[in-house]
């Protein structure tokens, strides 16, 4: 596996808590290189593009709605095999059901306010780092 990047956010529930660093170490104890970070508060209609892919779930408004509810931290993490790798990290949707060790298991309040957002695959994390940076902003 190359080098690659992904898109990282941490969310309302966990910046609200004061977790931004004890997350990000996590990040780098895995090996990610945060290679791009900044805070911001996102409007109603930069939230609903963000998660437009989820805009016929129950959960919906609930998401955006939370995800607008304090502000949040973008970061585009970098590393060996770094979409799969974060997305392991991060533990599973529910905390319930993470796995020991993990940010979600760790932090998580529940299945909405799980603390992290993480790309997928390599398609959504280019598109997610393009929504939230611009190349200036990524140094390497
Ligand atoms: P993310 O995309 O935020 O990294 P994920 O890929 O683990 O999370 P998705 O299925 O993409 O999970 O859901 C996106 C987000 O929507 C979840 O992280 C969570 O905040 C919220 N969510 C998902 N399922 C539910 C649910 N059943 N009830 C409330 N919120 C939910
Ligand atoms: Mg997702």
């Amino acid at each position: 596996m190359a080098i690659q990047r992904t898109f990282s956010i941490i969310k309302p529930d966990a910046t609200k808590r004061n977790l931004t660093g004890k997350i990000a170490a996590k990040f780098e104890e895995a090996g990610l290189r945060i290679v791009a970070s900044k805070r911001i508060q996102l409007t109603l209609a930069q939230a609903q593009a963000f998660y437009g892919v989820h805009a016929e779930r129950p959960f919906f408004g609930e998401l955006c709605e939370f995800m607008i509810s304090e502000p949040i931290v973008v970061q585009v993490l970098e590393g060996e095999d770094a979409i799969a790798k974060n997305r392991e990290v991060m533990g599973a949707t529910n905390p319930a059901d993470a796995a020991d060790g993990t940010i979600r298991k760790e932090f998580a309040l529940s299945i909405g306010e799980n603390s992290v957002h993480g790309s997928d695959a390599p398609e959504t994390a280019a598109e997610e780092i393009a929504f939230f940076f611009s190349g200036l902003e990524l140094v390497g």
